[in-house]
């Protein structure tokens, strides 16, 4: 039973993800953290695929939650290997820094880099011990360019994107790779209340991009035949910056 476990699963970039995993040939578990209607619609949409499906309900970025709701089915369910993680789940609570509020720091950098520590953390282990894995972390052209109004976004993409890079080396050897996708703007909630019209006009490819572009990119580095490629960080935005 080989599983992929998107964090975020629910909604936007990480249904996508949890759909390209599914035609992979891979059950999935989803995670989510509020929002129950969309995760179970991310479910039927998997199992209409032909894979079997989870949802496994926690806040990233709380580590006892992450400890027992993740741990806890890792434990219960030992006939079954996460054999590839997609670290999504992510926020954005954009302010100039001056204006800033601790908890807008807090929030966002909890989730991006405090997730990715909390949940690659327990499933790292596992993939040691079959001496084979994917991790894939999803940053943003944020945390590689860095952008006004999102220092705490920026800060946390691009910490992701130092451990990834960290973690890469730690584990080659064991047949693990860890890479990153650095998306631009896709059109999900997440960039619902922006103008596309005027932004889109700064993007060579003159357009937003969609969810499926960024599991596209997913699928190729889960991949078995993506083997050495580690390491690395995969732009998917439409050729607005490299
Ligand atoms: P959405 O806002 O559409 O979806 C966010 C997802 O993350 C939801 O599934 C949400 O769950 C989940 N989530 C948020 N916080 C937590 C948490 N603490 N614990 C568990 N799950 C959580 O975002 P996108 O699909 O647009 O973004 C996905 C990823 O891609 C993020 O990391 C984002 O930073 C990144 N990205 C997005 C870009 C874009 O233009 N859209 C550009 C660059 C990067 P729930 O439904 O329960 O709220």
């Amino acid at each position: 039973m080989k599983f992929a476990l998107v964090t975020g699963g629910s909604r936007g970039i990480g249904r996508a993800i949890c759909l390209k995993m599914a035609d992979m040939g891979y059950n999935i578990l989803i995670n989510y953290k509020s929002n129950e209607i969309e995760a179970n619609h991310t479910l039927s949409l998997v199992m209409g695929k032909g894979v079997s499906g989870e949802i496994i309900q926690f806040d990233v970025s709380d580590r006892n939650q992450v400890q027992s709701a993740l741990g806890g089915w890792m434990e219960a369910n030992q006939d079954k290997v996460i054999e590839v993680l997609i670290n999504n789940a992510g926020i954005r609570e954009d302010a100039l820094m001056m204006w800033m509020k601790d908890e807008q720091w807090d929030s966002v950098i909890g989730t991006s880099l405090g997730g990715f520590f909390y949940v690659t953390r327990l499933v790292v282990n596992s993939m040691l011990m079959k001496k084979y894995g994917r991790i894939i972390n999803i940053v943003s052209l944020s945390g590689l360019k860095g952008l006004p109004g999102q220092t705490n976004y920026s800060a946390a993409k691009a910490g992701v994107i130092g451990a990834t890079k960290a973690l890469a080396q730690e584990i080659g050897r064991k047949g693990i790779t860890v890479n990153a996708i650095a998306p631009g703007f896709i059109k999900t909630d997440m960039t619902e209340g922006l103008n596309e019209n005027e932004l889109k006009a700064l993007i060579p490819l003159k357009r937003f991009g969609l969810p499926e572009e960024v599991a596209h990119a997913v699928g190729f580095l889960a991949s078995a035949e993506a083997s050495y490629i580690t390491a690395e960080v995969i732009s998917v935005n439409g050729g607005l910056y490299s």
